[in-house]
């Protein structure tokens, strides 16, 4: 009795990824990375499915409280580091293993009263630019660190800009390499995301930081680079037709009348817009399925309805299932349709769209 539309976590397809994680870096631990709220998926919902992970990595202190919350003792580490000076007590409050990128944060660990080291991750700017101290600091920043008595373990973390190049972390690779040199001993180390744990096993070290592939969806954009993975999907997106037109020749489509009738043909109308998480700059030919049957999207997306080409699918009745993305239509084509990646319509499907755990 609600509106059709419906998002869909398939926990045996999450437990599944997680173990071909496992099977393609046997030797490293794993973090799964579950910020912005599991991809959009629900921490709360994919919280037993990984719960074979070593530990989750994430951004938001709400999120790693609620994963306190729910019992998890391992590791928990907070990717952007901590936001501010005073919130080193919450970090020893939920003993939280929190980066360190940025000068201050230094000034900060040494400055604060805890009631038990940190562990702490070594952030390094290998190429990116986003966050990290520059490979020439590191010796030095490292050894002041390891003075402190608020820092436990200390682990060197980098972030790949392209691994999904197949020589898309040589350079950082060796840039590392030079940083770690500088230090008595090899470190314990977390470079790899997603496609290096894919592309780069070289990469793997003692722990590694994937997070889109436990969703099935593929780091590069492009599904083909996983289809022989064994991925699959985590998250389906379905609606039902709701209404149809039949359409004569010259006839337009939606807002804009962004697509115009060629021949005579019926359309759908679906139970979702932007105003779902579908995105509104998905162009005419977005590949969507009905009932089974693979058709696209035609003209305009609005704020609660899209409408689809039904010529494929003669069969297709009100009520028919249509399936946005899932098992059947891979995020990574919708959002390629899009100019977009599938990271950005997992994490956007919108509050009012209720989910069912598979
Ligand atoms: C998001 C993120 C990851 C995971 O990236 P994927 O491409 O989803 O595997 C790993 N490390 C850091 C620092 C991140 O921000």
């Amino acid at each position: 009795m609600s509106r059709p539309i419906i998002a869909t976590v398939s926990q045996q397809a999450l437990q599944h990824n997680l173990a071909i994680v496992k099977q393609a870096a046997p030797a490293a631990k794993v973090w799964s990375v579950v910020k912005s709220n599991a991809y959009g998926h629900g921490i709360s919902r994919c919280y037993t499915a990984l719960s074979e992970s070593d530990g989750f990595a994430l951004l938001n202190y709400e999120e790693a409280i609620q994963l306190r919350e729910s019992g998890w003792q391992k590791p928990l580490l907070l990717l952007e580091g901590f936001f501010k000076a005073a919130d080193l007590a919450l970090l020893d409050g939920y003993r939280l293993t929190t980066s360190v990128h940025s000068e201050w944060q230094i000034t900060a660990l040494a400055n604060a009263r805890l009631s038990a080291p940190l562990d702490i991750y070594v952030k390094v700017n290998s190429g990116m630019n986003r966050l990290g101290f520059r490979p020439d600091q590191v010796p030095e920043v490292w050894n002041r660190l390891a003075a402190l008595d608020n820092v436990g373990e200390m682990t060197l973390m980098t972030h790949f800009a392209r691994a999904e190049l197949s020589d898309g972390v040589d350079q950082p690779v060796a840039l590392m390499a030079q940083a770690a040199a500088g230090l008595g001993s090899v470190p314990a180390r977390c470079f790899a995301n997603s496609a290096a744990t894919l592309w780069h096993p070289e990469t793997h070290h003692q722990w590694i930081r994937p997070g889109i592939i436990l969703y099935g969806v593929s780091p590069s954009g492009n599904w083909q680079d996983i289809a022989g993975t064994g991925l699959k999907p985590v998250m389906g997106l379905h609606s039902e037709i709701i209404g149809i037109q039949q359409l004569t020749p010259g006839e337009g489509v939606g807002y804009g009348y962004r697509y115009h009738a060629a021949s005579e043909h019926k359309i759908g109308i679906v139970a979702c817009g932007y105003a779902d998480g579908y995105p509104r700059h998905a162009p005419s030919g977005t590949p969507v399925a009905v009932d089974g049957v693979m058709t696209r999207t035609l003209g305009a997306v609005s704020m609660d309805m899209m409408m689809i080409d039904l010529a494929p699918c003669p069969a297709a009745h009100i009520g028919s299932v249509v399936e946005l993305w899932g098992q059947q239509v891979p995020a990574d084509d919708v959002a390629q349709s899009c100019g977009t990646v599938g990271y950005e319509l997992l994490c956007a499907v919108a509050p009012r769209v209720p989910f069912r755990l598979l």
